[in-house]
């Protein structure tokens, strides 16, 4: 942590990023660590390749996040909340020609890529790793911080309910409440309100559920056809998946959705995105991995170029291994 704090204090321009269709603990912690080297006067460009999604316009500084970075000369990358490098999407290139990248993360599949890393697989949310970076560094939490390290945590452990949800969750989310942060305006912000077109979609997962002969296995479906008839995206499609987990004696939960296609495919293949839950009683982790995807023991995904069929005939021959 030393080297890397070294590092932030050295440079004159630093390029801030986190994963494309970024949650509450990639954006909380994107913000955070903007603001405190703002504090440190430090130069910085906050990047995300996805909108923000409309739950957490309410962030303090989001508007700062740009979606395209100009040719400066950066000296510094700070990745956020990524497994591997390739979760920033399109900029990755351009991270490649800034000198030294630091990888702050707390995913069990991080394949600790950069010059330097801090990666700590038992941190609830990576927004946990850059309070105690924050800390170490001596600079003083305000609210705008607290408020982005709350909302990390908040979301990452699913409101202090999933197995990650560790003692640091509630000291950390304490101290911040004690800066100024009040819990029912952020859960108001982040859960309180949802579009018509959310709460259709939903009652369009709810219905594509299949379940697997043994009863382990879950299946959600959300198809582009789906989201153009509820005028939803992406981002609507986050916590769908709670609903297909909680289902009696399911231990493994899978959410399949289609991406959009953006040319004309030659074959039948779409590209989708599978998110994978467990009731903590199997790896998903391992299993998003052996697709080429990774995450935590309890929550991971992948993405795969395949027909949705196909994709759900992969998904229940795993289930009698369940
Ligand atoms: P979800 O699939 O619900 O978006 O993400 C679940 C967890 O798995 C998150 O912690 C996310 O970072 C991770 N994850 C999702 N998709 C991928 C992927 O394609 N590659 C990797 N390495 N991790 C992923
Ligand atoms: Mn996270």
């Amino acid at each position: 942590m030393d080297q890397i704090i070294r590092y932030l204090k050295n440079s004159n321009h630093i390029l801030i990023t986190t994963h494309t269709n970024p949650d509450g603990d990639a954006i909380g912690s994107l913000i955070a660590m903007g603001l405190c080297l703002d504090v440190l006067n430090k130069k910085t460009t906050l990047y995300n390749e996805s909108p923000i999604p409309a739950v957490y316009r309410f962030l303090p500084a989001v508007n700062r996040v740009v979606r395209n970075i100009k040719n400066e000369n950066y000296d510094l990358a700070v990745i956020l909340d990524c497994g591997n490098l390739k979760r920033i999407g399109m900029a990755v290139s351009a991270v490649r020609q800034i000198p030294i990248t630091v990888n702050i993360d707390h995913h069990v599949t991080n394949t600790r890529f950069g010059h330097l890393q801090l990666i700590d697989t038992s941190a609830c949310a990576t927004a946990e790793i850059v309070y105690r970076l924050i800390k170490q560094m001596d600079v003083p939490l305000d609210k705008a911080i607290a408020t982005s390290i709350y909302t990390g945590i908040l979301t990452d452990t699913g409101s202090f309910r999933f197995s990650n949800t560790n003692r640091a969750a509630f000291s950390i989310c304490q101290e911040m409440v004690g800066l100024g942060v009040d819990p029912y305006i952020i859960a108001q912000h982040v859960y309180g309100t949802y579009s018509l077109g959310r709460i259709k979609l939903l009652n369009l997962a709810l219905d594509s559920i299949e379940i697997s002969d043994n009863g382990k296995l879950s299946i959600m479906t959300l198809t582009q056809d789906m989201f153009n008839e509820t005028h939803t995206q992406a981002e609507d499609v986050d916590g769908l998946i709670n609903y297909a987990k909680r289902i009696e004696d399911v231990k493994v939960a899978a959410l399949i959705q289609e991406h959009r296609n953006s040319k004309k495919k030659l074959n039948a293949f779409n590209r989708f995105h599978i998110s994978l839950r467990s009731n903590g009683s199997v790896d998903v982790a391992a299993i998003a991995a052996s697709f080429g995807g990774g995450g935590h023991s309890s929550a991971a995904g992948f993405s795969i170029e395949s027909t949705l069929s196909d994709i759900k005939l992969q998904l229940l021959s795993m289930a009698d291994k369940i």
